[in-house]
């Protein structure tokens, strides 16, 4: 008996509300709110419970779960290792976006060509791309084998899960989510009801066969399609990549991750033979540590499990008519303000007359309060037009009286800066104090205020 299709209807996202036929508009008011779902024979619903009845699962004691368990795969990539909690768990899924043209596809295919290599055949089901577009890539950007990569161009999920079930792949790439449609849904590729139910098959197919699955998701402005956001708590990891397209750096990010944290980044440089790792992230931010322009200073940041140091650069300009204008580049514009006010009013240098701009070289966002210091003595340096010497370093957080506030991890960016060549390093007096035993290799200076840190600095 041929398989029927699948019976469907349209649930309101909003209150639930059912009905067979699309509408813009619910019963409840709500507009764009119906989208379509499968629906779940009651039948088949008994009939798998009872299924499962013969095997009742059993809880396990906390004490006997080890962590690291899961049997993981090397990617070949070690940042994406690194991401991703320390390799690619068996079975899971994992969503990835960005924005069109950001290397995502490329990433990939580099990972795909590195675990076939060693665990057998890859499938890489392309919706977006031809094969001989794909093709080209690899020729450019896989420095590995490609003979266990398999490609396939459609669209239709069911025949690609068809195909996948037939070549069993030991990895299995979906790109992207929004192309694939499933027959039994009626709506468009990359509505809603669509995304949902094939993110959900893709899940179904990977825990049942044990196949890790990587799931490419666009992320569009315009939000004409629907975004990866309505099946991240479907996939087991979320992860993000994201730079400019005018700049050679991406950053890959884990939001979510059920087998490791969230905190870990990934660093590399696109050019034309692909992505290329960036183990040494400071290094490649500071480019001579010993010549020091006015307005611009060295600070550290812990991201994940290392730290990384980076430049901050500030001007000041007199105001010409009207309000004067704040402008942060890779540090919250609330943050730059609070800085200033604080520079205004307990370490006397007022700004009040001047615009300011702030910038993080190198396109990295800074969102971590260790870099107030270096902010603040940016801007002091830039606007007194004094430089000092490019091997200083400077962390720490300001508070609202004017205080240093002790830095998390300042030993490991300590450690950073000491590699790297810092001969002075400012940070508050409470890491001062834990750490000045320690270190030997290189000057520390506690600070207890915002004051004594512009006293040092203006000479
Ligand atoms: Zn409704």
């Amino acid at each position: 008996m041929a398989k029927n299709k699948a019976r469907t209807v349209f649930v309101c996202q909003q209150c639930g509300y059912e009905s067979p036929k699309w509408s813009g508009q619910c019963i409840c008011g709500a507009w764009n709110t119906m989208v379509e779902e499968t629906v779940v024979d009651v039948h088949d619903e008994t009939r798998s419970r009872s299924a499962m009845a013969g095997k009742t699962p059993v809880p396990r004691q906390l004490h006997e779960i080890r962590s690291g368990e899961h049997s993981r795969i090397n990617t070949g990539i070690g940042e994406l290792n690194r991401v991703l909690g320390g390799g690619l768990v068996q079975g899971s899924l994992t969503l990835i976006s960005g924005e069109p043209g950001i290397g995502k596809s490329t990433l990939i295919l580099q990972a795909a060509a590195c675990i076939g290599k060693q665990n057998g055949p890859v499938l890489y089901v392309t919706g977006e791309e031809s094969e001989e577009q794909i093709r080209i890539r690899s020729d450019r950007v896989c420095r590995e084998s490609t003979a266990e990569l398999y490609i396939l161009a459609e669209t239709n999920l069911d025949l690609a899960l068809a195909a996948a079930e037939k070549l069993k792949p030991a990895f299995l790439i979906i790109d992207s989510i929004q192309t694939m449609y499933s027959a039994d849904l009626t709506q468009a590729p990359g509505s809603v009801g669509q995304v949902r139910a094939c993110a959900a098959r893709l899940m179904n197919y990977g825990k049942g066969c044990n196949v890790p699955i990587f799931i490419v998701a666009h992320v569009t402005k315009s939000g004409d399609l629907a975004g990866p956001k309505i099946i991240e708590h479907l996939v087991d990891c979320v992860l993000q990549f994201t730079g400019e397209r005018d700049r050679e750096l991406r950053i890959l990010r884990a939001h979510k991750n059920r087998f490791g944290t969230t905190s870990e980044i990934g660093a590399f440089d696109m050019n034309a033979s692909g992505l290329v790792e960036i183990p040494n992230l400071s290094a490649s931010f500071l480019e001579d540590i010993h010549e020091q322009p006015a307005g611009s200073i060295t600070t550290g940041i812990f991201e994940g499990t290392r730290p990384f140091l980076l430049e901050i650069q500030a001007l000041t300009s007199p105001v010409g008519i009207g309000f004067p204008r704040r402008t942060a580049i890779g540090v919250e514009t609330a943050r730059l303000n609070m800085i200033l006010a604080v520079l205004d009013r307990k370490a006397g240098i007022s700004l009040s007359d001047h615009d300011v701009y702030v910038n993080v070289v190198g396109g990295i966002k800074a969102d971590c309060p260790s870099v107030d210091l270096a902010v603040a003595l940016a801007i002091v340096s830039g606007h007194k037009g004094k430089s000092y010497e490019r091997s200083t370093l400077a962390i720490g957080e300001i508070g609202l009286t004017g205080e240093l506030r002790m830095v998390m991890n300042a030993d490991k960016i300590v450690g950073e800066a000491a590699r790297l060549g810092f001969s002075r390093i400012l940070l508050p007096q409470k890491n001062y104090a834990r750490l000045a035993d320690i270190v030997k290799k290189i000057e520390l200076i506690g600070l207890t205020d915002l004051r004594s840190a512009v006293a040092l600095l203006r000479r």
